[in-house]
């Protein structure tokens, strides 16, 4: 019998499910049992051609169309993804493997939350009147074109909605192409989107692996990339679209500070490390993975996080009750295992977790090392999955620069009770996200992005128009012209 999680078909162009079966078969496995519930194809050139063509020849109609109208669209679909959130939410959970618990509040929903957002702002996308005496000049906030997204597996749903939005939003078309791992989300935001009135043609979604993603950004129809991925494809795509002279947003990790100073509120500094290590099983690109805490309340600290974290409960992500959930492939479990051997050997003390846990599924257990230095491998690199590193410190200034001494900039985070302090540390620290006395909300309204090798450009908020729209400016006289001959 085929199971609920497979899709029509690999692609979604045109107002439409397409397939082409000459494409790689891709294998879509539930992350909490290992077992295969459906497959997709990756696109084959035919594919990536007409979802290009499609997507091309759909823009300028829809960017003719007023902001209200497009608006009012986009604002359906988040209604709709809204009645629709179970479903989705479970199909979330059979991408990814995060717990249901998850899913229903911070997937649908946060791309529902997208849609309203930018479908509201759709109309209020004006230009300016600036005049010069007699003369004037006007500017248009125009479409860029034809927009790319190519997303991680982390947050398929959200991703496809953060980047679709605002792109549709501003009058572009897209074609967007998920993660490998996770191509199941994307498919439905489209249907969705047609379903609430898109025209065809304008959100298209196709399957494939780095290649695809490769066909999709040199191609010379595309005027912008959007990306959500590590840093190394970040520099490949980055550099790939530079050579079209195309605008892009890079979406990349970090290993971002979260600072705790010794006047903090203990219990809600647990939550915010436990929130920016620990949700969907650390695989967050903005996580605060190098937790600083300051030599006074150290211990304390660490008592009270290896309690709570004792408090998770690893198990079947469809059970509600279920708050951690297992890594989304085996490959990727096993490179975090990689890293925790790492931290054992490089000295570090391990709190608790620290192994795979005796379950089916990808599951590792919630992992905290203390007495970590800042030399050590797992205090460098982004590890993507639920290790938390906790380092010690004296100084206020020691621990700025300490915390700004990695090529990452994306978030950061600062728990203490000194509001004087806590303004200035953020001025301080190189970061494009952060936090004072939380850590990861990720409101729509707010811009979220990195400084560094973590990224260009912002997506949600008012900035994010800025990244899929460009200006225009038109010089008006009134008189007559002078010349020289
Ligand atoms: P990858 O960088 O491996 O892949 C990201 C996407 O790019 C995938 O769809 C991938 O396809 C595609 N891709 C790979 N190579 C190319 C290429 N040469 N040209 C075009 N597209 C390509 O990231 P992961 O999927 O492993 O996601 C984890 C990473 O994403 C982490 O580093 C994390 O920090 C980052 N991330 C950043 C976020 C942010 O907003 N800053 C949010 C979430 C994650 P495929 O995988 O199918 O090969």
């Amino acid at each position: 019998m085929t199971h609920p999680a497979q899709p029509k078909a690999s692609h979604f162009i045109n107002g439409e499910y397409v397939e082409d079966t000459a494409g790689t078969p891709i294998p879509v496995i539930y992350a909490a049992t290992g077992e295969q519930i459906a497959t997709v194809h990756a696109a084959t050139p035919a594919i990536v051609e007409q979802a290009l063509s499609t997507a091309k020849a759909a823009q300028k109609a829809w960017a003719r169309m007023t902001g209200t109208e497009r608006g009012r669209i986009l604002r359906r679909a988040a209604d709709i993804m809204r009645e629709r959130n179970h479903d989705l939410s479970v199909l979330e959970t059979y991408d990814t493997g995060k717990p249901l618990q998850e899913t229903l509040v911070a997937d649908a929903t946060s791309g529902a939350d997208a849609l309203e957002y930018f479908g509201g702002l759709a109309a209020s996308l004006t230009g300016e009147h600036i005049p010069l005496g007699e003369d004037w000049v006007y500017t248009k906030r125009e479409a860029l074109g034809l927009c790319v997204g190519i997303g991680a597996w982390n947050y398929p749903t959200q991703i496809a909605c953060w980047k679709g939005a605002p792109a549709l939003a501003c009058g572009n078309s897209m074609v967007f192409k998920p993660s490998e791992t996770t191509p199941l989300c994307a498919l439905k935001v489209a249907e969705i989107l047609i379903e609430a009135g898109a025209p065809a043609g304008v959100f298209n979604v196709v399957q494939g692996m780095g290649e695809v993603g490769g066909a999709l950004v040199t191609d010379p129809r595309v005027d912008k990339v959007s990306l959500t991925g590590s840093v190394p494809t970040g520099k490949k795509v980055y550099a790939a679209a530079a050579e079209g002279m195309k605008h892009v947003t890079m979406e990349l990790g970090g290993k971002s500070p979260l600072i705790i100073f010794d006047d903090a509120d203990i219990d809600n500094a647990v939550g915010g490390a436990i929130n920016g290590n620990f949700y969907s099983s650390g695989q967050v690109c903005s996580n605060g993975t190098r937790v600083f805490v300051q030599k006074g309340i150290k211990e304390k600290f660490l008592a009270r996080l290896a309690e709570r974290t004792g408090n998770a409960i690893l198990g079947d992500p469809m059970d509600e009750a279920t708050s951690f959930g297992p890594m989304v492939t085996e490959n990727q479990m096993n490179i975090v295992l990689g890293y925790i051997e790492k931290g054992k050997e490089e000295g570090a003390r391990l709190i608790c977790g620290g192994r795979r846990a005796d379950m089916d599924g990808y599951f590792i257990e919630p992992t905290v090392f203390a007495d970590v230095t800042d030399d050590m491998t797992i205090a460098r690199e982004e590890i993507f999955g639920p290790v938390m590193s906790v380092l010690d410190f004296d100084t206020e200034e020691e621990v700025v620069a300490r915390a700004n001494d990695t090529e990452f900039g994306l978030s950061a985070g600062v728990f203490t009770k000194d509001f004087t302090r806590a303004h200035r540390v953020i001025g301080n620290l190189e970061a494009g996200s952060c936090f004072i006395n939380s850590y990861n909300d990720a409101p729509v309204e707010a811009p979220f992005g990195g400084v560094k090798a973590s990224g260009v450009g912002r997506e949600n908020s008012k900035e994010a128009i800025k990244h899929f729209s460009q200006v225009k400016s038109v010089y008006v006289r009134m008189g007559d012209v002078e010349a020289a001959f």
